[in-house]
């Protein structure tokens, strides 16, 4: 079996350096790819090696498919992880790596054209009797029939880009009166976003949960799966909070999910780490909607719980071992929350917020994990997704995490950009997230800008404490989370208001 020495890391940020981290411990030696934007980054010092790529825009660098096959070619590396994103789920990559004779850490190009399109991934797993949300099972073109089809399904609807990513190309329709304008918006954003047209139809499921299983399979056809991951708290159709286990799964639902997200990744003959995305409605009907070919976002804290090192045994599979871990023998241990770190302004609608990380302090301390690629002084590029950290803390029971995620956030001192920590603090204190009750709709149900004034607060214990570690800088810590517009006179958050 071939041993990998060598990885390039085809990625940047947070990723790129969790899964170097891991490559270190494994005694493999990594190589890191850059933009001219990213050359003082912490994944490129992190690196063993390190190559600059082009200039900033992805398009020039991260997505220079043909420049990382030769800089593989020239430093004599044996694989590529891919990460999240950028070439991540791209067939034509993972394809061209092959030829080279480049291990890709990840599934065959065969799953990722398969589950990249929404369409091709229903059909697949049509095979197999999982649970599909109502809907058209192939393109919708023309509008006559689309209309038919939407009746036949019961308004609302949702249009959606087959090709679709992101929380891009899904339009909701409420009645007949919408359709064509929802239809026009959603084909034109897919095309524009994805060089595909093509879209389909979906009951709207007014209230769900997002739920999604982890699943690791190898290349001789075992597959498991490491438990769900509850992805409900949303912005844009997109994850902001996530937790493992989720409140609303019960052990049977947890058993029946996972065995539908195992047959899901059989359908594609899948091996590697993957992600079998559901929703689940008011009456805990779970429905399949995607699968994703590549290491999530917010694996963390699957890991937390399982004590299973993802990025170890996507490693071990591409290598071509078999898996050494069976189902039986996995537990989940305590609970464990993440929060997505943006450099957004939550009372702004969650715009981006770019700018020079003035104050960058990390919280500490005990079930507390921060994945992150910045420092102090660094500044957030235009270029590429705001996100600056993931905030990640684990306890004994669910209570315990959100306890320590309040902590931790608390503790966190970032000045100089917004970012999302004071709206996930509203979300920790929120009594319809402290009881579960909550679905996908929980930001459009329970949270206004003004939520943040009143309850992001700082307390008094923290303050002392906070001074007496000495963590007050020019810019004033205290007032940097602060969204009262009167109080913060010396931070630079402040000044970018005025
Ligand atoms: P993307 O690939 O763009 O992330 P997904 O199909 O994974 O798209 O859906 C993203 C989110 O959109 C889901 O987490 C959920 O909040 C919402 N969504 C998707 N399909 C439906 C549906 N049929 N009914 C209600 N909400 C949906």
């Amino acid at each position: 079996m071939p041993r990998i020495k060598k990885i390039l890391i085809a990625n940047r940020g947070e990723i790129a350096l969790r899964i170097m981290r891991t490559a270190r411990e494994m005694g493999i030696s990594t190589v890191a790819i850059f933009s001219e934007a990213d050359r003082k980054s912490l994944h490129v010092r992190y690196a063993d090696e390190a190559v600059c790529v082009g200039p900033a825009p992805s398009a020039e660098s991260y997505l220079r498919s043909d420049k990382i096959i030769k800089i593989c070619k020239e430093l004599n590396v044996d694989a590529i992880h891919p990460g999240y994103g950028f070439l991540s789920e791209n067939t034509d990559f993972a394809q061209k790596v092959a030829d080279a004779g480049i291990i890709f850490i990840g599934p065959s190009p065969h799953a990722i054209e398969i589950m990249g399109s929404k369409l091709a991934a229903k059909q697949a797993a049509g095979k197999y009797n999982i649970p599909m949300v109502p809907g058209t099972s192939t393109a919708v073109t023309d509008r006559t029939e689309a209309k038919k089809l939407a009746t036949n399904i019961g308004y609302p609807v949702l249009i959606k880009a087959s090709a679709g990513g992101g929380g891009k190309g899904m339009r909701v329709v409420n009645n007949e009166q919408e359709f064509d304008e929802q239809m026009d918006r959603a084909v034109s954003e897919a095309l524009s976003s994805f060089g595909d047209g093509a879209v389909f139809i979906e009951k709207y499921i007014t209230s769900p949960k997002h739920i999604e299983i982890q699943i690791l399979g190898d290349q001789h056809g075992n597959i498991i799966h490491l438990f769900e991951r509850e992805c409900s708290i949303q912005r844009r159709h997109q994850k902001v909070i996530e937790e493992a286990p989720s409140v609303s799964v019960t052990p049977e639902i947890r058993e029946a999910m996972g065995r539908a997200a195992i047959d899901v990744a059989r359908s594609c003959g899948y091996y590697g780490a993957g992600t079998v995305e559901f929703i689940m409605d008011e009456k805990r009907n779970f429905y399949f909607l995607e699968m994703n070919t590549r290491l999530q976002v917010e694996h963390p804290v699957t890991e937390q719980i399982t004590g299973v090192d993802l990025v170890r045994q996507m490693i071990h599979i591409a290598e071509g071992y078999p898996l050494t871990l069976k189902q039986e023998d996995l537990s989940i241990k305590g609970h464990a929350i993440e929060a997505r770190v943006y450099a957004e302004d939550a009372a702004n609608n969650f715009l981006p917020d770019v700018g020079t990380l003035n104050t960058y302090v990390r919280p500490q301390g005990n079930g507390v994990r921060v994945d992150d690629g910045f420092e102090q002084g660094m500044a957030i590029p235009i270029h590429y997704d705001p996100m600056i950290a993931k905030l990640i803390t684990f306890g004994a029971s669910r209570e315990e995490a959100i306890e320590k995620m309040t902590r931790a956030i608390d503790e966190y001192q970032i000045s100089g950009v917004q970012t999302t920590l004071p709206f996930c603090r509203f979300v920790m204190k929120h009594q319809v997230f402290i009881n579960g009750q909550f679905d996908t709709n929980f930001v459009n149900h329970y949270f206004k800008p003004e939520n943040l004034t009143s309850e992001y607060r700082i307390d008094e214990s923290i303050l002392a404490a906070l001074l007496s570690a000495s963590l007050m800088t020019t810019t004033n810590p205290l007032k940097a989370p602060s969204t009262d517009l009167q109080a913060a006179t010396t931070s630079k958050w402040r000044e970018r208001r005025l």
